[in-house]
This record gives C-alpha cells, sequence and structure tokens, in this order.
C-alpha cells in the first residue's frame, strides 16, 4: 500500500508563504494497493487537487470512488462539491460515514451545496452519489481492501479506519481526542464537565478498542492537532497531542507514527521544531515518527523508509 497526503491541516485552510511547506489544505489522504485500487480518506479541501488527478487518470471517462469521512466537520468535508470526477456523468462516488451521522449524511452533504452556498445543488449534479453508513467494529470490504471502522473521541462522534491489504496494514486515527479527561457526546460542550464513573469506564473502552485495532499497524496516522501547553487550554475541543499520540502506538506496537492534523497557526518554521522534537522522542520510545506534509507520499509496510521533511 502507499498513501498521499493532499491535506493535512485541522480546522481551517491557511495556504500561503507562511504554510508553503507544510500545506495548508485540510484533511484528505489516498490510499493505493499494489492492483492501483484507490480509496479516498476525508474530503476537506486537498480533495479538490485529489479530485483533478483522478479525473487526469481516467481521462474524463466516469469511474467508482470511495470516500471514507471520519465525520462531517467543515474541514473533513468542504473539498467534496469541488471534486471533479462527481461532475463526469456516469460516475459513481460511494460515500462512507459513521451511523449516526450518515443518517443524515444525504442531508448534510445536501446541505452544504443548497443554493444559497453553492451554485449546483446535490441533486443536479452528474455524478450518482450513494452513502454508506459504517459502525465501529464491523469490518467494510471495499475492493482488495479490509476497512475496520474505529470509535473515537470527538465532538458529536468519529471514526478512525484500519486497513488491511497488500499483506501489510496502516491506521487512520482522526479527528479524536485523548480518552482522560473529557467524554465527548452528542451534544455541545462549553468546558470540562466532571466525569462520571460510566464516562470513565466508556473511555477506558474506547481507548482499549483502539489500542486492540491498532495492534500491530505498521503505520499510523493520528489527530496531533495540539502542543501540550494548547491542549491545557482547549481540552474540550476534541483534539490529541503528539504525547498522546506516541502513548497509544507504543501500546499497540505500531512502527512508525505520523502527526496529522496541524493546527492551522503552527507555520513551517514552528512545523520543522514539532517534526525535529517528537522524531528525538518518538526514537527513544523506539517508534519512527514522521510529521506528514502536503504532497508527502508513504510507503506502507516493513523495511519501508519515509521520505526526508518537505521540499525547501
Ligand atoms: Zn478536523
Ligand atoms: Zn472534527
Amino acid at each position: 500500500m502507499q498513501i498521499t497526503f493532499w491535506g493535512v491541516r485541522g480546522s481551517y485552510p491557511v495556504p500561503g508563504p507562511a504554510t508553503v511547506r507544510y500545506g495548508g489544505q485540510t484533511s484528505c489522504v489516498e490510499v493505493r494497493a499494489a492492483s492501483g485500487e484507490c480509496v479516498i480518506v476525508d474530503a476537506g479541501t486537498g480533495l479538490r487537487a485529489l479530485g483533478q488527478k483522478l479525473a487526469r487518470e481516467t481521462a474524463g471517462r466516469p469511474g467508482h470512488h470511495h470516500v471514507l469521512l471520519s465525520h462531517v466537520h467543515w474541514d473533513h468535508i468542504q473539498g467534496l462539491p469541488f471534486f471533479e470526477p462527481a461532475y463526469i456523468p456516469g460516475t459513481h462516488i460511494h460515500v462512507y460515514a459513521l451511523l449516526t451521522a450518515a443518517d443524515e449524511l444525504q442531508e448534510v452533504i445536501g446541505g452544504i451545496t443548497r443554493h444559497e452556498f453553492f451554485p449546483v445543488p446535490l441533486e443536479m449534479v452528474p455524478a450518482q452519489f450513494e452513502f454508506i453508513e459504517v459502525e465501529p467494529k464491523n469490518t467494510l470490504r471495499i475492493g482488495g481492501f479490509k476497512v475496520l471502522p474505529i470509535a473515537l473521541n470527538h465532538p458529536f462522534g468519529s471514526v478512525g479506519f484500519r486497513f488491511d491489504a497488500d499483506a501489510t496494514s496502516w491506521a487512520y486515527v482522526a479527528d479524536t481526542a485523548p480518552f482522560t479527561d473529557v467524554l465527548h457526546k452528542q451534544h455541545f460542550l462549553s468546558g470540562l464537565e466532571e466525569l462520571s464513573a460510566d464516562d470513565r469506564t466508556a473511555l477506558g473502552t474506547m481507548k482499549a478498542d483502539l489500542v486492540t485495532a491498532l495492534k500491530g499497524v505498521d503505520t499510523c496516522v493520528y489527530d496531533t492537532h495540539y502542543l501540550p501547553e494548547e491542549y491545557a487550554r482547549f481540552p474540550h475541543y476534541g483534539h490529541s497531542t503528539p504525547e498522546h499520540a506516541l502513548e497509544l502506538c507504543a501500546a499497540a506496537k505500531v512502527r512508525r507514527l505520523v502527526l496529522y492534523h496541524h493546527a492551522p497557526t503552527h507555520q513551517d518554521e514552528q512545523m520543522d521544531a514539532i517534526a525535529e522534537r517528537y522524531k528525538e522522542r518518538g526514537a527513544k520510545a523506539g517508534i519512527e515518527v514522521v510529521t506528514s506534509w502536503e504532497g508527502m507520499v508513504l510507503d506502507i509496510g516493513p523495511g519501508t523508509s519515509a521520505p526526508e521533511g518537505p521540499p525547501p
């Protein structure tokens, strides 16, 4: 398998001179099997350029595309209306999302293309959209990919995915808060709420299930939006730090951790410092830590090595 990062930011896009090396587009990863089969994870603004590439590959002919959504926050769906294959008649686009959100998924995606917001409403888009509900622990088969959805701790819920194909595996864990201070639910938390005993049990179970799902994966891409001092100020926003990710990866004996969903405020110079700091921390824990950048192509599997940091 090979994965390509088309957007590595969280929250909102920040293209510009200060982010030109790590990139400014929001969450989107392309997954390829050796057979050439492709699955897309998340549809942030990075999806636009990926869509252009896919349309070039099929030379304008219709195809089937599979888009797995971790959840439907803006930074994970905003690229969908700009996905070029959607405008090729005869194209089929399968969109997978968490059960709770997928009930309303058609409405959500239809909502962002309402005529007030976007010139082409969903029902007028030439491609056929199919919305598929996913449930944590219910494995999906998409072509040669085995995909395991994993429950995560995020406002209104989100799912990570473990991918097995080509006799190797990797996981996408975004967006998620750690499993200690806050249990996110389907209502708005304006700050820290006292955790009940049931909440603590639920968090413990969710964390244990995540560790089980990650067991032995070659590579884990993780929401490391915050540095510890930032997390301390916003523990109820639903994101983790590299420390949290390292702890989970060590427990699951993951070979390589990829820092992902970077805070939009972290500009290139700071990203270089973060990359350096956590590469050293990871080395001490026996985990290779790679900081994702827009355009990074990563081969998955034992013995594969990551590219050096982003081009200067
Ligand atoms: Zn996000
Ligand atoms: Zn989110």
